[in-house]
């Protein structure tokens, strides 16, 4: 809707079932922003699950807790909306609390992460305190998803990001986990 003309996430998990049959993909959106077009996607969609945490009210102005998918799709889509000013307590706690319990029931089989780094402190496009470590724990949460249910098959995509110095050093924070 506001920065992309190509959902690369979407057509990452679409790619995945198609092409390697994979049948459960999660993908995981810390960018502050809520994903809405991934979840408009697969909203009513059991086969992916969405996660998103993000700033609110912010734009583009949906992601309510509320919203947890439609049809088949219900209970797929988990938005955690904090207001600005939040940080690693509250965004790192969502993944811990919400999104890991989450997915010892829905076992997905590749794990996808849109990597927003537009929540970290200084971005001019978001309220959120996140700070380059604590991209690096977030990051170590993931991989460890991925290992206990997805062989290790982990994808990064980088989604937002606005301050080049702080977008530089949190990937390069996020990168080195992953090489690690
Ligand atoms: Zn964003």
């Amino acid at each position: 809707m506001g920065f992309c003309i190509f959902n690369n996430a979407a057509i990452a998990a679409r790619y995945a079932q198609a092409t390697y049959g994979l049948e459960r993909i999660l993908i995981a959106d810390w960018d502050v922003h809520h994903g809405n077009g991934t979840q408009a996607i697969f909203e009513a969609d059991p086969s992916v699950f969405f996660f998103s945490t993000h700033q609110w009210p912010w734009y583009p102005g949906t992601g309510a807790a509320a919203e947890t998918g439609t049809g088949a799709g219900r209970g797929t889509i988990m938005n955690r909306p904090f207001p600005a000013g939040a940080g690693r307590a509250e965004i790192l706690g969502a993944f811990e609390d919400d999104l890991i319990p989450a997915m010892k029931d829905f076992r997905p089989e590749l794990v996808i992460i849109s990597a927003g780094f537009d929540s970290r402190r200084g971005d001019p496009l978001g309220g959120f305190r996140l700070e380059d470590e604590d991209f690096a724990d977030l990051t170590r949460l993931m991989v460890a998803l991925a290992d206990e249910h997805a062989g290790g098959r982990l994808v990064s995509l980088l989604e937002g990001g606005y301050n080049l110095d702080g977008l530089a050093s949190a990937t390069a924070a996020h990168v080195k986990v992953l090489l690690d």
